[in-house]
């Protein structure tokens, strides 16, 4: 089988061809069928994650099929199509028993420690999977995880979304964004996209936000002229550069999701804001079980769709550079 690898920090991927792996107890082999890439994977090749064990398969949004099973593997059977979280949980620390498995601190995560989904075949732990109850676009099972579950998790288990909730979204245009605005939609949010490109709003108005704006700097003043002082929820998918405006944009009691940090740097606190308005900020990560069975529910009935191109697994390094100079369209979904 042919694995696309990171042999190096900051180097070319590498193409290789393996022996396909056997799975070990309690581990299925998944014949991948499609894998989304995240900012994450390059945050990854750029050295940002201290743990990552070299040589390594990149990727972690996995879909695919069962083609082999271990010892005390239950649930699931060869040939069951799958969906799978983007780490392994321990199943046994609090974190794991109270449902927050995101948090548990002895995850292991594909493409950082274990060989992931950049590759035709990847070893996955049953404790990561949830098996499809029906046929659905196998773009939408790649990031069910990594971005639907995700953003399902940052809307419904802090307090949740009542319907007619202002939700902002920055990032509109970009792989979290696109499904953050479909989302916050399927829940009732009433959706303000923020993008600082204009070339992409034809792009963005296909998911059909109510508003869009079109910013690169403080849009803040924007949002409270459109929601008559401020939105209930941001859902900030970029980080730093849009930080402070939508901070800004909440109004009194309002909270924000924070889930995308993509230049890594941290973005000044104005706590006097926060404490007079008593904002939530809340970080994310990744999804838990109950939001990845929830995003595939939400799949089945066709609430949200998944957006993006398509390309080769091998063509690899051009994705990356996509998302490096922020072209990406939705996410890019990559088939072996
Ligand atoms: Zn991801
Ligand atoms: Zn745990």
């Amino acid at each position: 089988m042919k694995a696309v690898v990171l042999e190096e920090i900051g180097k070319p991927l590498q193409i290789k061809e393996f022996d396909v792996p056997r799975p070990g107890k309690g581990e299925v082999v998944i014949k991948i069928v499609r894998t989304g890439v995240c900012y994450r994977d390059v945050l990854t090749v750029d050295g940002f994650f201290p743990r990552v064990k070299l040589p390594l398969v990149l990727g972690h949004e996995i879909a695919g099929v069962i083609v082999d099973k271990g010892d005390r593997v239950e649930g699931f059977e060869i040939g069951d199509k799958v969906a799978s979280l983007p780490y392994v949980p321990c199943g046994e620390c609090e974190y794991c028993k109270t449902g927050r498995e995101n948090i548990c601190r002895n995850r292991r995560w594909y493409g950082e420690v274990l060989d992931g989904s950049y590759s035709e075949y990847v070893v996955v732990d049953q404790r990561s999977l949830v098996k499809l109850e029906k046929d659905i676009d196998w773009n939408y099972v790649a990031i069910s995880s990594c971005v639907i579950g995700m953003v399902v998790h940052a809307i419904t288990d802090f307090g949740g979304i009542r319907s007619g909730d202002r939700v902002l979204v920055t990032g509109a245009s970009g792989g979290v964004g696109i499904h953050a605005i479909q989302i916050a939609k399927y829940f009732g949010g009433v959706v303000i996209a923020v993008t600082s490109k204009e070339e992409k709003v034809s792009f963005i108005e296909s998911v059909k936000p109510d508003h869009i704006i079109v910013s690169k700097g403080d849009f803040s003043k924007d949002v409270k002229q459109l929601t008559g002082g401020g939105v209930d929820l941001v859902i900030e998918a970029v980080g730093e550069p849009t930080f402070s405006y939508s901070l800004r944009s909440l109004k009194w009691g309002g909270r924000m999701a924070v889930i995308g940090n993509v230049n890594v740097k941290s973005p000044p606190l104005p706590l006097g804001l926060i404490i007079l308005r008593e904002n939530i900020i809340h970080g994310v990560i990744s999804s838990t079980k109950k939001s990845l069975r929830k995003a595939l529910e939400i799949g089945y009935e066709g609430g949200v769709k998944a957006v993006g191109v398509e390309m080769s697994l091998w063509e690899v390094e051009k994705a990356h550079e996509i998302l490096r100079r922020g072209e990406a369209r939705g996410r890019v979904f990559l088939k072996p």
